[in-house]
Formats: structure tokens, sequence, C-alpha cells
């Protein structure tokens, strides 16, 4: 392993031998198979850890449902003092958790940083939410009645999550979670161990300070798909927040129906982003190439289909080009370059296959190269690749996880819109414009069909003060801040009588 993803780990705490399963702060070698992670940076293998057996879940999920018991019944703002001291957790060791981010999912240093930035965000958004689960009154009917809506805690909560954002979407789950009431069993991305295994070491300290919060609010279960599919299956979680591709939400989806759970999903984007003839070009190169190149394409939220008015279609393509050009790529630890690896070798070939793809499809391809100067051996770098293409081509309908950015020409908004809206998937969206009508087209009812929608911003980095999450096969699940909250609670509503009569609803007479 790299010098500074040991060192990180070691300040953060974390335990040698490593192990991949923990109920609060204890610790147990998986009984599963081994699996092995590779850091994509140099591509050489960077641990190798048993993943949770069978049984071992099993255990978990009984140790977040027996801490269920007492967790239910905390006091929300003793629950959110627990969250708030994890969140100071995290505000100490925020240079080392995003050190690991890094070694091992291989996005820039700056936007681990980020990342782990999120977590501080939700943890304190959490806190304040502790003490705002409000319910509703609502007006009776009936005399001497008074109707309520309280929320409770759901149950333990199955968290799945992917390998490009390894810590903050946890996070965003477990803050939120905890704070409602819920235990949290967790099995993250088999290809980045050690980032989880240093977000629970962090738990684990917290819970030692706070001997009264049972050990199994917060539960490690590393491993691949059986373990993801056992927390599904398991009628014990009443909740599975699954953060992935659309494959493995179908598969997850149809597997928490058949025993009438609920899921919460977040699965593939294929973002699009409308640029308008009035639009501000230095903010459209900008935010485009943000949004496009950021995390080597790797965000959910990666723009991937830019629509431009053919009036200004040229100009900015050449600018792109230009800046596309000049794009330092190379280890992403290396603070002075923008662009990281590709997660492995199977994300290098998919890229090439779509590229051949829209080649084939009538596409003109800029850049999308492998790089093999200057960058570290055994990693997959990449130049992004602008293609310019027409709107029928089947690659289009596909979420490519890399950085691939489809140019399309429009003549008129409308068009631009239903074609924006054309693909099976529903998560960012953005129009850059200077127009309030072609603006506030874009955000109506008429406009964008996604579940983010912004106007003069990029289609990547949101905040976790709104509500996140995409429709159709994006999944239709909202994490994070807003009223997300509602999903990890389940609503009771309360009808009391203090009156001595005893009035039926709608007036009904029943004397007996
Ligand atoms: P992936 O689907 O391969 O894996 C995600 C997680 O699901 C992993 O933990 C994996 O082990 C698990 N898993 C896979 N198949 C499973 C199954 N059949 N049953 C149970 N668990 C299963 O995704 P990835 O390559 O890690 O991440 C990239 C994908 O995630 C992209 O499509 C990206 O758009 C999406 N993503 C979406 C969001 C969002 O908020 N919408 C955020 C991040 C990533």
């Amino acid at each position: 392993m790299h010098q500074q993803a040991q060192s990180a780990l070691g300040l953060l705490g974390v335990q040698t031998p490593l192990a991949g399963l923990a109920i609060g702060g204890l610790w147990s070698p998986g009984q599963g198979e081994l699996l092995t992670a590779h850091s994509p940076i140099d591509g050489e293998p960077s641990v190798e850890l048993a993943a949770a057996s069978s049984s071992q879940v099993g255990d978990a999920i009984a140790a977040a449902k027996a801490a269920f018991g007492s967790w239910r019944v905390a006091p929300a703002p003793v629950r959110g003092e627990f969250v708030r001291r994890f969140g100071e957790r995290l505000r100490e060791h925020k240079e080392a958790l995003a050190t690991l981010v890094t070694w091992e999912a291989g996005k820039i240093y700056q936007e681990s940083l980020g990342e782990v930035q999120e977590m501080i965000d939700i943890c304190d958004f959490a806190v304040g939410l502790s003490r705002q689960l409000y319910g509703k009154s609502i007006a009776s009917e009936r005399p001497g009645h008074r109707l309520t809506e309280q929320w409770l805690p759901l149950g333990p909560i199955g968290v799945i999550s992917a390998f490009n954002f390894p810590v903050a979407v946890w996070a965003w789950n477990a803050a939120i979670a905890w704070v409602c009431g819920d235990p949290v069993v967790w099995k993250p991305s088999e290809k980045t161990p050690l980032t989880a295994i240093a977000c629970q070491t962090l738990v684990a300290q917290t819970l030692a300070g706070l001997p009264a919060v049972p050990p199994g609010v917060s539960c490690l279960t590393f491993g691949g798909v059986e373990v993801g599919q056992k927390l599904a299956a398991s009628p014990d979680l009443p909740l599975i927040s699954a953060t992935g591709s659309v494959r493995m939400g179908r598969a997850v989806a149809q597997t928490v129906a058949a025993r009438l759970g609920r899921s919460l999903l977040e699965l593939g984007g294929n973002n699009g982003m409308i640029v308008a003839p009035s639009a501000d070009l230095e903010l459209a190169v900008r935010s485009i190439t943000f949004s496009a190149v950021g995390t080597c394409g790797q965000r959910c939220t990666t723009l991937r289909r830019l629509f431009v008015h053919e009036s200004i279609a040229d100009q900015l393509r050449d600018r792109l080009l230009e800046v596309y050009g000049r794009l330092p790529i190379g280890d992403p630890s290396d603070e002075k370059n923008l662009i990281g690896p590709l997660i492995d070798e199977k994300s290098g070939r998919a890229m090439a296959a779509a590229l051949a793809a829209a080649k084939a499809q009538g596409g003109t391809i800029h850049g999308g190269e492998r790089i093999a100067e200057g960058v570290p051996a055994g990693g997959v770098y990449v130049r992004p690749a602008l293609v310019e293409i027409d709107a029928d081509a089947e690659i289009l309908q596909q979420e490519t996880f890399a950085p691939i950015l489809y140019l399309l020409r429009y003549q008129d908004l409308e068009t631009a819109i239903a074609l924006h809206n054309d693909v099976p998937q529903g998560l960012s969206s953005a129009i850059l414009t200077s127009d309030v009508r072609e603006a506030e087209l874009f955000c109506s009812a008429a406009g964008s069909d996604c579940g983010i929608v912004n106007v003069n911003i990029g289609t990547s980095g949101a905040e976790i003060g709104g509500a996140f999450g995409g429709e159709k096969e994006t999944g239709g699940g909202r994490e994070s801040g807003s009223d997300s909250w509602k999903q990890y609670m389940r609503r009771a509503t309360n009808t009391v009588n203090y009156s001595d009569q005893l009035p039926l609803a709608q007036g009904i007479r029943f004397d007996v």
C-alpha cells in the first residue's frame, strides 16, 4: 500500500489486522470469500479482505435489530448528540479520510476533501433535524377529538453504496437514519473497503465516548453482491437504500418488493444541459468542463449530453476543445492535476467501446485516448472525449461511466427539451441562459423531467440541503436534505378522544 494511504489509516486510528465486519467497535474478520481491492492510481492490489459470510451478515442485522429497541426511544436530540460528536470526529480527520478516498476511488484530493465536507455538512443538518422531526396537527371533524400525525423510527436500515462516493453516500443515509432512531447496516462497494473501515473506526471512537448508545446502531458488512442481496432480502431491514447502477437497482428493488419492504434507489444518470444563445460563454466553458470531466466522468451527475444552440455551437465547441487539450491529467493525489484515473480496466474498456459505438453511429470524436506518458503506470488514465453526434444516435440512451460528452446542436428550445428528456434516466439537468422565460420553461412542468434542475450552473455538485435523487430509471429515491428524512420514519396518525361521547367519523350511527 502507498505510504500516504498507510499513514492516513494510522492517523484515523484504524486497527490492524484490518477486518471488514464490525458491530459498533467490535471488529471481526470476515468468513466469506477473499476479495482484493486495487487502487485506481496504479492498479496495484491495495488490500485483501474476507467478505462477511451469510451468517455474519445475519449477526449484524440481529445486532442492529437489538439496538433499535433502545435507540428508537432515546430522545431525538440525544440521538443528535451522537451525530454531532461523529461530525466533530470527521472535522478532525477530514484530510486523512480524504487521502484515503483519493487512494481508493481515484478522485483528485480537492474533490475528496469536498466529499468529506459533505459528510460534515449532513451531520450538521441531521443535528438540527433532530429537534425538528415535526408532525402535523389536523382539524378533527368530531367534537372532543384531537387528530395528529407523528413520525416514529422505522427500524434498522440497510445501506448499499457505490465506489464513486465511497463515504458521502453512506453518511447521507446514516446521519439522517440515526437521528430518526434507526440503526444502519452498511455494505460498501467491494472496491472501497478502506474508506468504509475508516468511517466505522470514527463511529467506534464516537461510541466509546457515549456508552449509552448501543453499538449495533452502526454495523459494517464488507462484501460483494451476495452481501448486498442478503441485506435486500432481510425482513428485519424495513428500508434498503441502494446507490449504484440501474442493473443493481433492478435486482435490489425486486428482492425488496418481494417482501413488501421499502427501497430508496439512487441509480444511474444520463445528464443533459442546454446552452441557449444568450448564455454567458465564459461561465458555460467552466461549468461544462467541471460537470463533464470532474471525477473523470464518474459522478452520477456527470454531464453527458450537451445541447447547444446552432448559432453558438462551433464557437463553444472550439473553446471546449481548447480547454480539454490542456487539462492536467495524472496522479489524483498531486494537487496540480484536475483529472485522475478511471476506476479500473473494465471501465477503460467500457469507455473505448462507447466511443467505437459513437463513431459507428456517425459521431465525430475528439480526444478519448488512453494516456501512458506522465501518469502512474498501471492506472487507467484517459483524455476526456468530446463527441459531435446527431440526436438519433442510440449511444445517447446509455450511461457510460467515463468522461464522454456528446455535443448536439439544436434550433428551437422545445425540441431541445424534448430530446433532453428522451432518455430512460432522469437525475440531473441544467440550462445556461440569460433569458428568464427560457429558464422558467426549463424548470416548469413542461421542462426538464429530472429530479435536479439547474439554471446557470452545471449538472454536478449538489448541496446537501436539497433532496437529492432522480426520476425514471434513476430510481425515484430522495436522500440528504429537505424532507428526505421522512423515508427513514414511519408515520402514525393519532386520534385521541378526550370527550365522554363516541361520535363516529362520517356521522355514522351505530347504536348498541
Ligand atoms: P454497482 O451497481 O456496480 O455497485 C453498487 C453497489 O451495489 C456495490 O456495493 C455493489 O456490490 C452492489 N451490488 C451490485 N449488484 C448488486 C446486487 N445484484 N444486489 C445487491 N447489491 C449489489 O455501481 P458502481 O460501479 O459501484 O457505481 C457506479 C454507478 O452508481 C453508476 O451507474 C452511477 O450513476 C451510480 N451512482 C448513482 C448515484 C445516485 O445518487 N444516483 C450516486 C453514485 C453512483
